[in-house]
């Protein structure tokens, strides 16, 4: 009796510490040493008791090149310069972005450390500095209380946050700047379903197409027009400016409007940005003649939000005089260039999306209670989401925390293959109650065997960017963060169903239309539903290894399909501890 008491009060206490994390690269530290003429150098340190083979190269949010370093061996133990040849960059801020792979024993390679380093560089010298003295430093501080309206942001969220009290200036555009559309329908529409819905068996990818018939009015602002349009409104046109001079429309962006009086910001407006950049807000009280309007521009929506690591939503504002009974202020921006206001918000919000629209292109509603807090960059400030690096330093990591599904990106993080993994994992623990798979928390590397339930809990969250990214047809897909040949992984991975690959892999193999192995260690099948993978994971919580669902494909499919299951989770190794 008293063990079975004590069951219960277990498992309370090991959700309250669960956390899911981005896997950890093999254990070799980078470091650089720096030089503005003649070579630089990355240090590296292996820790491993393997020899480790690796290949440096220049990083997609690097603005000074090198030439790519390959097949540095490193004894076990030991430590070597690497030299990168003369940095190629030009005087003020810059990132050091460097990516690596490592070889595996037998062929095959799997994603290495990383370092993202930003530098203040001159004729001189190149000193190294932080994410936040180098681009959030920019911010304006923005003084006075506000009193938000209570705007409904989808399916009845009343969204009342206060207005952003550190804000960029936005940048002025020409209305003749070629801009990249996105084509899909409001955030205020795609959180039109309700809270944990999942596809009934049976039902199918018809139930819940992407464009449903909503009121216009409501999909461009997410209040109704009509009760507002008396007082005027407020319009333009907000875009990112991305790297390459790329223009692409902040689909889905919160807008929203404020007057400052005595002291005390009252919003008087909200928007979404559309899919071609264009937004209106009509006043919902209407702006005192003879003081200006603020407007603000966040990455936030009832899905997601991004903000710094004191909780403040990235915004971007300026304020406008009040020309008549519809203002027009014209083209603006977010500079999201790689040395801009906050390089990587772009990649976060447009990775964190892609996601949300999969969800909800399936009939899955991929929401929580809240918006997910996005904070980043991470840094060892916030307390959260620590590890320890190869040498057994504590550094900063990225997670997301089961309890409240907030999660924490690190710099170097700031990928949709990262962002849609920890998202996998807030989504997961919404819909299990917190009560994740025991055995999670820890830190993993991606080809180490732990046990089943972390595995679990992370083979899924590595599987999410391959469902988001691929599709079911695709040959040898790998994902750009993740380096995992999720169908081919081959012997650089540890085999059993306490690794987090392997269980990846038999998601996608349930997923995917390639078949491959050979009786009876085969892959011969697939759900004919795209979601059926994610929705019979969410919708069946409650376990520890990926090998009880056998069973619970089993009793989906019918006992004539006990066989091929079965056959299928033995390719994948799931039959081994
Ligand atoms: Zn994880």
């Amino acid at each position: 009796m008293i063990q079975r008491l004590r069951m219960p009060l277990l498992a309370i206490c090991l959700t309250a510490g669960v956390w899911g994390h981005q896997p950890s690269p093999v254990d070799v530290s980078v470091e650089s040493i720096l030089a503005r003429r003649g070579d630089s150098y990355l240090r590296l340190t292996n820790m491993t008791r393997e020899s480790q083979t690796l290949t440096f190269s220049p990083g997609p949010a690097g603005t000074a090149t090198f030439r790519p370093t390959r097949g540095i061996v490193l004894s076990p133990g030991s430590r070597m310069d690497v030299s990168l040849g003369e940095l190629q960059m030009s005087d003020g801020v810059q990132v050091l972005h460097v990516v690596s792979q490592v070889a595996g024993p037998e062929g095959g390679v799997t994603a290495g450390p990383q370092l993202h380093e930003v530098l203040v560089v001159d004729a001189t010298g190149v000193a190294k500095t932080t994410y936040e003295r180098a681009f959030l430093s920019q911010r304006m501080a923005i003084p006075g209380e506000s009193v938000p309206l209570r705007v409904d942001i989808g399916g009845g969220y009343l969204d009342a946050q206060p207005m952003g009290r550190l804000a960029f200036a936005s940048g002025r555009e020409s209305a003749e700047t070629p801009v990249e559309r996105v084509d899909e329908v409001s955030p205020f529409e795609l959180s039109n379903m309700r809270l944990r819905q999942l596809p009934e068996d049976g039902v199918g990818e018809g139930l819940f197409p992407v464009r449903m018939g909503v009121d216009a009015t409501r999909l461009a602002t997410g209040v109704q027009e009509e009760r507002a349009s008396v007082f005027g409104s407020i319009k333009g046109k907000f875009m990112l400016k991305l790297p390459g001079s790329v223009y692409q429309a902040a689909w889905g962006w919160k807008v929203r409007v404020w007057q400052g009086l005595g002291g005390t910001w009252y919003q008087i407006g909200s928007a979404n940005v559309t899919g071609d950049g264009t937004w209106s807000a009509d006043y919902l009280i209407p702006p005192i003649p003879g003081f200006q309007v603020r407007v603000e521009y966040q990455p936030a929506n009832r899905f997601l939000q991004v903000q710094d690591a004191n909780g403040d939503i990235y915004t971007w504002g300026d304020d406008w005089d009040v020309t008549g009974l519809v203002t027009d202020i014209g083209y603006r921006s977010a500079d999201l260039t790689k040395t801009g206001n906050a390089p990587g918000i772009d990649k976060i919000y447009q990775g964190g999306m892609a996601l949300w629209r999969k969800f909800n292109k399936f009939g899955m509603n991929a929401l929580r209670d809240e918006p997910v807090q996005i904070t980043y960059p991470n840094t060892l400030s916030t307390g959260k989401c620590k590890s320890t690096d190869a040498g057994g330093n504590t550094i900063a990591w990225s997670c997301s925390q089961s309890g409240d599904g907030k999660i924490w990106l690190i710099s170097v993080h700031a990928v949709a293959g990262v962002v849609q993994h920890e998202l996998a994992h807030s989504i997961h623990s919404y819909y299990w109650d917190g009560n994740m798979p025991a055995g999670g928390g820890i830190k993993h590397n991606i080809t180490k065997c732990y046990n089943p339930g972390l595995a679990l809990t992370e083979g899924f969250a590595d599987f999410m960017p391959y469902w988001v990214q691929f599709d079911r047809t695709a040959v040898n897909p790998v994902e750009t963060t993740l380096g995992l040949p999720i169908d081919t992984l081959g012997n650089a991975y540890c085999k059993g169903a306490s690794n987090e690959a392997q269980v990846a892999a038999t998601f996608w193999d349930v997923y995917d239309t390639v078949n491959d192995g050979a009786s009876p260690a085969i892959d011969s099948w697939n759900f004919t539903k795209k979601y059926a993978p994610v929705s019979t994971f969410l919708k069946n919580p409650g376990h520890n290894s990926m090998l009880e669902y056998t069973s619970v494909y089993t009793t989906i499919l019918g006992a004539n399909w006990a066989t091929p299951v079965t056959q299928l989770f033995l390719l994948n190794t799931m039959f081994l501890p």
